[in-house]
């Protein structure tokens, strides 16, 4: 399940596809865009790699009739550079590379290719998304929009963050992760947060979700999927964690030191 942790691998990994010719393109016929992009990119370079939230942008270099190719990986999307994926192995998803799971082959001139390998078929590609469904990246995001946003919202604060509009790039994982580490309960009305707690989860997500990317990905924290999925006692003070549904997602969180916006 690639998170925006994962799409910055794949941004990463996108960077060795920059400034090569494209010859060739095959792509999934059901692609809603399929046309457009089989159309527009032989001839064209990608320039730059750039990622917001959970998507990849491939800036093109010619004006071509579109300026970006967005790549959402659903999922199971992988992105693989000439045969190099930039992550061997998502949780819950196939390590294997079958080339029948590939939905987009950009090929190169130098014979190489940029690749979207996805069992699941929800990978989408586009050109030139709306920028303002998303909001701001959730590496970037400061505590004043964070603020702004909880003050009108009484779902739980997990949902918010999840919500894409609000924040993009939080998975289920990674927001799992930085309220266990920061102390905020996922239940709590997003209202209810104190503001120092917000200004902390907004301080710490960034620094430590990067320590998890060094690692390898949103799979990487504290709460890992094993912690997941046999529900030890918390790492940190030793009680039982729970496990509840939040905002339509499984939720992983200590009773004992996540209490920050908790309902008394
Ligand atoms: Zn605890």
């Amino acid at each position: 399940m690639p998170e925006g942790l994962e799409a910055e691998l794949y941004r990463s990994g996108a960077e060795r596809a920059l400034d090569r010719t494209i010859t060739g393109v095959t792509i999934d016929g059901r692609q809603p865009w399929a046309a457009e992009i089989e159309a527009v990119l032989p001839g064209a370079t990608f320039v730059a790699a750039r990622r917001i939230g959970k998507m990849v942008l491939l800036d093109l270099g010619r004006a071509a009739g579109a300026d970006t190719l967005s790549l959402h990986f659903g999922m199971t999307g992988r992105l693989i550079v000439d045969d190099v994926a930039a992550i061997d192995s998502l949780e819950y998803s196939s390590a294997r590379d079958d080339a029948s799971w590939d939905r987009l082959v950009v090929g190169f001139e130098d014979g190489g290719a940029l690749r979207v390998n996805d069992p699941r078929r929800w990978a989408r590609f586009e050109f030139d998304p709306p920028s303002d469904r998303l909001g701001p990246d959730f590496l970037d995001v400061t505590a004043d929009h964070l603020l702004t946003v909880f003050a009108r919202r009484r779902a739980a604060v997990k949902a918010v963050l999840l919500d894409q509009a609000v924040v993009a790039g939080y998975g289920n994982m990674s927001v799992d992760e930085v309220l266990w580490q920061t102390g905020v309960c996922p239940l709590a009305p997003a209202r209810d947060i104190p503001v120092d707690d917000v200004v902390r989860l907004v301080e710490f997500a960034p620094t430590h979700l990067i320590g998890m990317l060094d690692r390898g990905g949103s799979h990487r924290g504290a709460i890992d999927p094993e912690v997941r999925a046999a529900l030890p006692p918390c790492p940190r003070d030793g009680t039982p964690l729970r496990r509840d549904r939040v905002g339509g997602r499984t939720t992983i969180w200590c009773p004992h030191h996540q209490v920050a916006g908790r309902p008394s």
